[in-house]
């Protein structure tokens, strides 16, 4: 049996996750899941799977699920923290750990991870986008295995040759296309933006996802963030990664090759098959996603999307370029903006604003340990949270 950790089970990819292991019992068993503050889902979940740990973000909720669980399910050990998760995330019974914490508070327990050589199953993109070659190096110096489960660069890993290894000339791969729905807003007047409400910006036309990701699609944030992804990934250029909008979502990103072809990769917008490719890899196993009918499809459309409409693409593509922990303070100060407007703090047209202030006067060092990053993470946090402030919707 291969056992199996899930970082963030409760959320979006969690759910997912433990649909998909539910359909293959025979194959993986449940080690840990983990939450933040949601104790009666964690429950819940404990009730139903009985895993070994369970892990909550703060000591007291722990103390709730730990006394909740007394009764009915005393063998399961509760633990918090991120001790707890960077626990459950190397332990000797996890093989696979299913990346899928939201934000920054995934890097640690991911990186545990990666140090004791395990299969990463990476959702958590913001962990990369932070720490980017230390991540790429630990995986690499310990034989961990990292797979995408971002559905575009599951995509392209599933368009690339197999022994592709970071060679992506040799490889003949000349550009990685990812495409993007666009988001609610794609048609929006820029006047009309600056009243949408977090709940409009999380209402996305494919798909159905936790609310920081939602208004990150929004934005196209969650684009910018995916082109530095995909740079890490697969050892790209900024210039190499190209965003198609194709509000139809479902071809999920395509990598073109020196002699003209195009390799794509379709389904239907579940991230089920995402997971279950990741999971099976290299073999392939049920999903539970409903087959793709091609007949049902009678338009594809592809656009190049506007910078004036979505300036948080220009702003990852700066960040990336300039390096060093600027992908970092990128990823701070937008967390932190996306957690004022999901507050009614500011508004959504603030968000790319306050990135840009961050990006530009928080200055930017070499990674050259995981304490920089995390003190730029800091630095960043702290000015933008200034920076939210003076924006107070009245
Ligand atoms: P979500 O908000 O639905 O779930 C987040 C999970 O993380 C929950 O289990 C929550 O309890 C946990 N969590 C949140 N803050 C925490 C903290 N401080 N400490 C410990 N645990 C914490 O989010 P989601 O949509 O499932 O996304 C998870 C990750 O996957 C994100 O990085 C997102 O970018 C990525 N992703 C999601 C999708 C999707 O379809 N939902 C697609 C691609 C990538
Ligand atoms: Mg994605």
């Amino acid at each position: 049996m291969i056992g199996v950790t899930i970082l963030g089970s409760t959320g979006s990819i969690g759910f997912n996750t433990l649909d998909v292991l539910s359909r293959h019992k025979d194959l993986f068993e449940l080690i840990a899941i983990t939450a933040n503050k949601n104790v009666n889902g964690l429950l819940e979940q404990c009730l139903a799977w009985q895993p070994k740990f369970a892990v909550m973000a703060d000591a007291g909720s722990a103390r709730h699920l730990s006394n909740a669980l007394e009764r009915e399910a005393p063998d399961i050990k509760v633990l918090s923290g991120q001790d707890g998760l960077e626990t459950v995330a190397s332990c000797a019974e996890t093989n696979y750990v299913m990346a899928a914490i939201v934000g920054a508070a995934g890097l640690m327990p991911t990186l545990a991870a990666a140090k004791k050589g395990k299969r990463i199953l990476l959702a958590n993109k913001e962990a990369l986008v932070m720490s980017g070659k230390l991540f790429m190096d630990a995986v690499k110096e310990n034989g961990a295995e990292l797979l995408p489960i971002d559905s575009e660069h599951n995509a392209v890993f599933q368009c690339m040759p197999q022994d592709f290894g970071g060679r992506l000339k040799q490889s003949g791969v000349t550009r990685i296309l990812l495409t993007a729905s666009g988001g609610p807003f794609r048609t929006k007047t820029l006047e009309e933006l600056k009243n949408v409400t977090p709940d409009e910006a999380c209402a996305h036309p494919n798909w159905d996802m936790g609310r920081k990701i939602s208004v990150d699609s929004a934005t196209m944030m969650n684009k910018g963030l995916e082109i530095i992804e995909a740079c890490w990934l697969f050892n790209a250029a900024v210039d190499n990664v190209e965003v198609v909008i194709h509000p139809e979502s479902v071809v999920h990103s395509l990598v073109e090759y020196a002699d003209g072809s195009v390799l794509a990769q379709l389904g239907n917008p579940d991230m089920r098959t995402p997971i279950a490719h990741a999971m099976a890899w290299p073999k392939r196993m049920e999903s539970g996603v409903e087959k793709l009918n091609l007949f049902d499809i009678t338009q594809l459309n592809f656009e190049k999307p506007d910078l004036s409409r979505f300036p948080c693409l220009r702003l990852a593509k700066q960040a990336m370029n300039r390096g060093g922990t600027a992908t970092a303070i990128l990823n701070a100060a937008n967390e932190v903006a996306v957690e004022q407007f999901l507050g009614g703090l500011i508004r959504y047209t603030d968000i790319p604003g306050i990135v840009e202030k961050t990006l530009d006067n928080v200055g930017h060092e070499p990674v050259d340990s995981i304490g920089r990053v995390l003190d730029a993470d800091k630095q960043a946090r702290e000015y933008a949270t200034e920076r939210c402030r003076e924006q107070l919707c009245p």
